[in-house]
């Protein structure tokens, strides 16, 4: 399948997966375990040779990938993470990196903890303001990383304002965005301007809580091939069956984020009526600061919510019955958490609380249960928590 005329589940289905591929004409396409293949001769062989540098499953993966994002490469990672530790692999001694101020715990971890000893400078800015972006450039700084809508506050980045005035100011900065939050279905940065799509597939991409994978996706030949030879020489790949399940949960993608969004639509607005609520973040209330830039940006949102509350945090998620106490996001189940002692902990105090991640903040994957049930279970819990 060629044409990118067709539907986001149209691809999602089908793009990679013509059984005319293979010769028993499979319909779903066959998991294929083997780590090694049958060469015709010495170093003559088909498409795979070794299971770390290839594997059919992956391939149909990253070309369906490839399709939905509507970009040329994709390189998939044995996680999130694995596909950090390749792409600022393209960093050289001497680098410096600089990202947003508010990302996912993990990423900050790495960059504080993993950069150092590979001799790569980084800083943190808030990126809300394109300005600051420019102003915060050395001469060194050879990426540029930011995660929109930001985790856990929902801030937004305008992701073609920071790649128009960074490709203005220096050419040769890698723009990265990571489009976890809310996939490829409502927002592509790749075509406002960003050079890499990062992806921890283990959330609203697989979307069933069941693999850990990431992904980077580009348009840029140069880059791609960079980190194909990453991922096999760092031997940081995914596993056949898991390459199985996410391109499974990709046939749904569609379905479940319009589901998401109506749901966490209808739990914000509950929220912003409760007098138990201090103030509620997601990009398509009309109160979020940047509600325009989302209409702009964006086609829709996810399931992601935080809110402010006002009575006891603790008691108030120990009353949840549908929403589970843990950690990760993304999943068709509702999950609740609080980002100052676990996702975002790994952040140092002093920055934490700066960005107004206080014991107070909530954080919600609002899942794709029954809308009236989430509700009903949210409002049992505030009562109970005053
Ligand atoms: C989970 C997550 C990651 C890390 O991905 P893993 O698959 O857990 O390694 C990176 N960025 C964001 C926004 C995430 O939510």
């Amino acid at each position: 399948m060629t044409s990118k005329a067709e539907g986001f589940s149209t691809k999602a289905i089908h793009a990679g997966q013509s059984p005319l591929q293979w010769s028993h004409r499979a319909v779903v396409p066959p998991l294929v375990m083997s780590t090694t293949f049958q060469q015709d001769g010495p170093a003559e062989f088909k498409d795979f040779d070794y299971g770390r540098s290839g594997n059919p499953m992956r391939k149909v993966l990253e070309t369906c990938l490839a399709a939905l994002e509507d970009g040329e490469h994709c390189i998939t990672f044995s996680s999130g993470l694995g596909a950090t530790t390749s792409i600022t692999s393209l960093l050289e001694t001497g680098d410096h990196l600089l990202a947003g101020d508010d990302l996912y715990g993990g990423t900050n971890r790495f960059i504080q903890n993993c950069l150092k000893k590979q001799g790569i400078t980084y800083s943190f800015t808030d990126m809300t303001k394109v300005e600051n972006v420019i102003n915060a450039i050395q001469p060194n700084t050879k990426m540029v990383w930011l995660e929109t809508p930001t985790n856990p506050l929902m801030k937004l980045i305008n992701i073609k304002d920071v790649a128009d005035s960074l490709k203005s100011h220096r050419q040769d900065i890698i723009l990265v965005v990571d489009n976890t939050f809310l996939t490829c279905y409502f927002q592509k940065p790749l075509e406002l301007g960003a050079d890499i799509v990062i992806y921890s597939l283990s959330k609203y991409m697989n979307g069933h809580s069941d693999v850990i994978m990431g992904a980077a996706i580009t348009n840029k030949h140069d880059l791609a091939k960079r980190l194909r030879f990453f991922q096999n020489a760092m031997g940081i790949v995914p596993s056949p069956f898991d390459c199985f399940m996410v391109n499974r949960g990709l046939k749904t993608l569609e379905l479940r984020m319009q589901q998401h969004m109506k749901n966490s639509l209808a739990v914000a607005k509950f929220l912003e009526s409760h007098p138990c609520v201090e103030r509620v973040f997601h990009p398509y209330l009309p109160s979020h600061p940047q509600h325009e830039l989302a209409l702009k940006q964006t086609t829709g949102h996810s399931g992601m919510i935080s809110f402010y509350l006002k009575g006891d945090e603790r008691k108030f998620l120990k009353e949840l019955k549908i929403f589970t106490l843990a950690e990760s996001l993304g999943g068709y189940e509702s999950l609740a958490e609080l980002p100052s002692l676990m996702t975002h902990a790994s952040i140092p105090e002093d920055m934490r609380l700066a960005l107004g991640i206080t014991d107070k903040l909530i954080r919600l994957s609002v899942g794709i249960e029954t809308e009236q049930d989430l509700i009903a279970d949210i409002k049992q819990a505030l009562d109970a928590c005053q």
